[in-house]
């Protein structure tokens, strides 16, 4: 199972380090509800995620549902499982569905929109690909290389070009060929944030203008490797575009997958997808009940 391969890290370290903690206390006292805490927040679950669940832990004592330590895991997996659960909706496709893929340099951008594309086909939906992030030559020429290698179409304009032009002629083409799924790459230049959201903006008033209503979903891409930072940075993401899906990538690389549990809570934008992996099937929808049960098998 490639979620729960994908989660080894965080679970030998996260999981273990709970478990080691309710190993190391005879009785449930405030100096084990300390610990718990402790390794909560160093699994990257964040404060509020964190406070919930000790709320939660704390009401199952005095309800008498938890009444030793042994109890606390079960417990803990049962309300995650609940809240991952909660952030879950089943997505109906337009036709086209129109994804706007959004996120700095670095996290797994390109790589994601291929994945994407190939999960889209492997589902037997026609996949095209917008390469409007124009401001580098290189982001063009990668996400060509990942088109081919997953076999879908790609509209691109020369370096320099209108982010928009492109959005405009690669729906224009959906249309007329009656494609399923456009995934429309973007710049991840966060630091001139006033510049992206203008950029963001127009390309979403083309977008709607050539299939009304979308983009009808925007993906923040995030990189899990660097924990709840990615969190902060998608706070100031959400500031520029309304985000409404995110995409924990790199999972496999890090023991912060505590990270993913936080996201629906911080952020108010549920989890969509989780990258565990480089290779094209590495990228897995998310699932509430698969998550819980990889992280904590
Ligand atoms: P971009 O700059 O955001 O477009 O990033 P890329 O898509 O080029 O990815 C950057 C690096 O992260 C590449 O080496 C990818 O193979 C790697 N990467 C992306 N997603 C994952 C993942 O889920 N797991 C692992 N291990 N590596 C990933």
């Amino acid at each position: 199972n490639k979620i729960k391969k994908g989660l080894e890290k965080t679970r030998k370290q996260f999981v273990k380090n709970v478990e080691r903690v309710v190993i190391g206390y005879a009785q449930i006292d405030d100096d084990f509800l300390d610990d718990l805490e402790a390794v909560m927040l160093t699994g990257d679950l964040g404060v509020r995620t964190t406070e919930y669940l000790m709320k939660e832990i704390r009401r199952g004592v005095t309800e008498g549902i938890i009444n030793n330590t042994g109890d606390v895991m079960p417990f803990m997996e049962a309300r995650i499982a609940e809240m991952l659960g909660a952030q879950e909706e089943e997505l109906t496709l337009h036709n086209p569905e129109v994804i706007l893929v959004v996120g700095v340099n670095g996290v797994g951008k390109t790589t994601t929109i291929a994945k994407l594309a190939h999960y889209y086909k492997e589902e037997g939906k026609s996949v095209i690909l917008a390469a409007a992030d124009t401001f580098r030559a290189a982001a063009s020429e990668q996400l060509t290389i990942w088109a081919e290698r997953a076999g879908v179409p790609i509209v691109k304009h020369k370096e320099g070009a209108d982010p928009a032009a492109v959005v405009f002629d690669a729906l224009a083409s959906a249309k007329a060929k009656q494609v399923d799924v456009v995934i429309i790459d973007t710049a991840g230049r966060l630091h001139t944030k006033t510049n992206l959201m203008e950029e963001l903006k127009k390309i979403g008033r083309v977008a709607d203008k050539q299939v009304p209503g979308a983009p009808h979903q925007t993906l923040l891409v995030l990189d899990g490797t660097t924990g709840q930072n990615a969190v902060s940075q998608a706070k100031l993401f959400g500031q520029a575009v309304p985000v409404n899906g995110i995409v924990v990538t790199k999972l496999d690389g890090t023991a912060k997958g505590g990270v993913v549990i936080s996201i629906k809570e911080e952020l108010g934008v549920p989890v969509r997808w989780i990258g565990v992996g480089e290779g094209m099937d590495d990228l897995r929808p998310f699932n509430a009940k698969d998550f819980t049960n990889a992280l904590f098998a």
